[in-house]
């Protein structure tokens, strides 16, 4: 495949943004080469400026779960274009997707929207220490929550893959405030909690876990850390914003049946628009300005545009009844089949899946957590990705990300993706 006009984008765009793009993963650092410049994407297919044609297992990283150019979506954001594009005042339209969104997550009374899921962690995080009238968090190693300063202690996703998961710049007096525990192992949270009696206000995961590779909770994980959280008084936070409203209607408090005191949400959420939500019972979502003390606002928060996407978006899952099993399906059978072509050709591997997120480890033992996500092999991961890509196939530049399964993917995209492995296991 030839990439020229992505290669001199590339170079041109490196003069005025720093590496050249607005969010590092993107950059291909990981895996060496040159970025693809995407022109258009529609359904299961991105095209890049060179008129080359993807199957696309990134979908922007999640949001395209109904895949790209979702005509629903679309249409409701031409729509709405034509009536103004930003108001900074209240809309009809967001007390609708509100309330849509209430009605399919579990154990949520009000919601509030952002514009990322960086700013849905962060204010989560906030309102939780603002509610409990503590300072310090517990985070596990290997779960990314965004870029907030609080949350890049051992992040996963970019931040790992860069190397600096201990981000300059943020200052040890915030450092000192986030404690981090191991994924799937209850007695580290146990340990910091003893040792942090009434300090503690929070607990925030990714209930499944999908910025190390995917990983899912261990049987009893998520419930442990529901008593811990219970017998403590900590509030605990799921980081919906890879899971929400893919993994189930409701997400993982739904698909496994543990509560949160708070839900973040991002990707999906917003049909491929920027937006980003946090929400809670009453009683905590109540402590939020304008009713309560601690604040929280935002310029282009609740946006129209964003809105009308993300209600287009939420809507066509909630009614789609064979949404979730379909995507199921579809993920197993890549699954069976991948694994068929790297044992065939006796590469060592390890995949973990969980609804539509799977992710391939080059690695022999189980992958439980970050230590063991981070023993994958690197080499044999770059000759995957650039094999793949080779075929037309577009993954995540990095080891430590997660493949996002949409529903626009066919029987047909599934065998090609299948034999695009099993040509290059066959090299590894
Ligand atoms: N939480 C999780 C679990 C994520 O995967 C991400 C982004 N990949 C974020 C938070 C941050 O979201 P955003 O990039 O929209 O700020």
């Amino acid at each position: 495949m030839l990439y020229q006009r992505s290669s001199a984008l590339f170079k041109e765009a490196k003069t005025v943004i720093p590496g050249g793009v607005n969010s590092p993963v993107r950059a291909f650092n990981a895996v060496g080469g040159t970025p693809i410049f995407a022109k258009e994407a529609k359904g299961a297919y991105v095209y890049d400026e060179d008129g080359n044609r993807f199957i696309d297992y990134i979908n922007s990283w999640g949001p395209m779960l109904l895949g790209h150019a979702f005509p629903p979506v679309v249409n409701a954001v031409i729509e709405k274009t034509k009536q103004g594009t930003s108001f900074g005042m209240p809309t009809e339209l967001e007390t609708k997707i509100a309330k849509l969104a209430v009605s399919m997550v579990p154990n949520i009374d009000k919601i509030r929207f952002v514009n990322s899921g960086t700013e849905a962690c962060m204010s989560a995080i906030r309102l939780a220490r603002g509610y409990t009238k503590r300072d310090k968090i517990i985070k596990f190693a290997g779960c990314y929550h965004g870029h907030s300063d609080s949350f890049l202690i051992a992040a996963g996703s970019g931040a790992t893959t860069f190397g600096t998961p201990n981000s300059p710049g943020v200052t040890q007096g915030t450092a000192k405030d986030t404690l981090l525990a191991r994924y799937n192992d209850l007695s580290s949270v146990e340990e910091l909690v003893d040792a942090n009696t009434d300090e503690i206000a929070v607990i925030i995961i990714e209930p499944v876990a999908g910025n190390m590779g995917c990983i899912p909770p261990k049987e009893g994980f998520l419930e442990g850390l529901r008593d811990i959280c219970n017998a403590n008084g900590i509030l605990l936070i799921f980081d919906e914003v890879m899971t929400g409203f893919r993994l189930a209607k409701g997400g993982v408090q739904e698909l496994k049946g543990v509560d949160a005191d708070i839900v973040c949400f991002g990707k999906v959420v917003g049909g491929g628009l920027p937006v980003g939500a946090f929400a809670s019972r009453n009683e905590i979502m109540d402590v939020l300005a304008p009713i309560g003390p601690v604040y929280q606002a935002g310029t282009l928060s609740g946006n129209p545009l964003a809105m009308a996407a993300g209600y287009a978006m939420l809507k066509a899952i909630e009614t789609d009844k064979g949404l979730m099993n379909r995507l199921e399906e579809k993920t197993k059978y890549l699954h069976t089949g991948i694994t068929e072509a790297l044992s065939k050709n006796n590469v060592t591997h390890t995949i973990n899946r969980i609804g539509s997120m799977i992710s391939v480890h080059f690695a022999e033992d189980e992958v439980v957590d970050f230590e063991t996500s981070a023993k994958g092999d690197n080499d044999t991961f770059r000759a995957f990705f650039h094999g793949m890509l080779e075929r037309g196939i577009y993954i995540a530049p990095s080891a430590f990300e997660t493949w996002f399964i949409t529903d626009a993917l066919t029987y047909q995209d599934l065998n090609e993706t299948i034999s695009a492995v099993e040509e290059i296991a066959k090299t590894l």
